[in-house]
């Protein structure tokens, strides 16, 4: 694990971005080369996606280079916001195939390092590079094909239909020959996120939990090498958190990058290759899960005394909050 200030940099690793890895379409061109197989759904029985396969193309490069594509590098990143600082000399990598989950108590400064990533943030000092290039080198354009953001707080102010909604998700691409992807990639989307249903309904009339899924096929349907997700579970049930992080970790596993924000400590530990730990706008740890999910560690970030379980079967670590043994109550026993 590393602590703060410990961080060591990495090379980027990253495939050859320049050409679509899993192309669909006339457009992109055969890629029967692809070293990424479709992740396998069906052993799990979610009820996310029936039939789409997640097999089709991102876009060609969106950036001003080919080098690194789908990589982030932040170095030593402050951001101060009305003079309070909010980020303190942040810096973390991901790349191609990795989930990577920011986790860290409220107001840790988790959706602030997420909109600098996504160059939506300026910062005071340090660097963030994407594919090798500093973000202010992006122009808005190039970005949006490069990567795809999920904002904590979705709000839709016009009664767009999701099927609308998620075909926002396809702008970046109008004039390019990936617009012939447009259809394929909103349907592959929606079945992803089990909308089928629901095309046709006002997005202000969902629940939260199915306004969470129409966001994340947006952002789906973007088919960027780079997914930043803030907090993409927080309104669903369990068996759909669930599939939300399947569908992310299938993504990272076809060779997208994946940046989530997770509270729930136990899905982070389930499905992020690596977790960084923010507590007061500083990583204070940064590493796999087994490296970071230390009890006495959380137990002092989250100020309350967590404990960190194997799971008997799977061996997928538990983190639970520490509670004493509650016996049945005097009501029921009399
Ligand atoms: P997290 O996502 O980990 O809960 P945030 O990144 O949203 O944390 O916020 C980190 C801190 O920065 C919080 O104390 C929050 O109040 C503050 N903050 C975030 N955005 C602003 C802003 N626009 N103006 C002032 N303070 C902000
Ligand atoms: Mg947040």
């Amino acid at each position: 694990m590393r602590r703060a200030g410990l961080f060591g940099r990495r090379g980027a690793g990253a495939p050859d971005a320049g050409t679509p890895r899993r192309a669909s379409g006339a457009a992109a061109g055969d890629l029967a080369g692809d070293a990424h197989g479709a992740p396998s759904r069906a052993a799990h029985g979610p009820r996310f996606g029936g039939t789409a396969d997640i097999t089709s193309g991102k876009g060609p490069r969106g950036g001003p280079g080919s080098q690194g594509a789908g990589s982030i590098d932040v170095d030593g990143v402050s951001v101060t916001i009305d003079g309070t600082g909010i980020l303190h000399d942040v810096s973390l990598q991901a790349h191609p195939g990795m989930l990577l989950a920011l986790v860290g108590p409220n107001g840790a400064g988790k959706s602030t390092l997420l909109t600098v990533i996504a160059g939506d943030q300026a910062v005071d000092s340090g660097t963030v590079r994407v594919a090798g290039h500093p973000l202010a080198s992006w122009s808005i354009k190039q970005l949006a094909r490069e990567r795809s953001v999920l904002l904590q707080q979705t709000s839709v102010a016009f009664p767009f239909t999701v099927t609308q909604v998620v075909e926002m998700g396809r702008a970046p691409w109008i004039g390019t020959p990936f617009e012939a992807d447009d259809e394929a990639a909103v349907a592959e989307a929606l079945d992803l996120t089990d909308l089928h249903s629901l095309t046709e309904r006002h997005v202000p009339s969902l629940s939260g939990g199915e306004r969470a899924r129409a966001a994340l096929a947006r952002v789906l349907a973007q088919r960027t090498r780079i997914l930043l997700l803030d907090e993409p579970t927080a309104a669903l049930d369990i068996g759909h958190q669930e599939d939300v992080l399947r569908i992310a970790r299938a993504q990272a596993d076809l060779g997208d990058t994946v940046v989530v924000v997770l509270h729930d400590l136990g899905l982070a530990a389930a499905f992020a290759d690596r977790v960084c730990l923010l507590e007061n706008g500083r990583v204070v740890a940064d590493g796999t899960p087994t490296e970071v999910f230390d009890a006495e560690l959380l137990s002092a970030v989250y100020r309350h005394p967590l404990e960190v379980l194997t799971h008997p079967v799977n061996g997928t670590l538990l983190i639970l909050p520490v509670r004493s043994a509650r016996g049945p109550s005097s009501e029921e026993n009399p």
